[in-house]
């Protein structure tokens, strides 16, 4: 599944396909000049660098 990284903060989200919403939760809406990679979920999340999104996934440990 891809998601999009977070950089700044290490949290991956939910990619949403609405280009105008960047995440499924809006958390980058408010994020001036976000630094954000598509990823693929799994991956990024895999070796602990990464962290899901609490709001874009259920089984997220935190909300931002
Ligand atoms: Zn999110």
């Amino acid at each position: 599944m891809r998601g999009l990284l977070n950089e700044q903060t290490e949290v991956v989200h939910r990619l949403e396909d609405d280009p105008a919403k960047l995440t499924d939760c809006g958390a980058l809406d408010y994020t001036v000049d976000p630094v954000t990679t598509v990823v693929d979920v799994g991956d990024a999340t895999e070796n602990g660098s990464a962290e899901k999104c609490g709001r874009c996934f259920e089984d997220g440990p935190r909300g931002y």
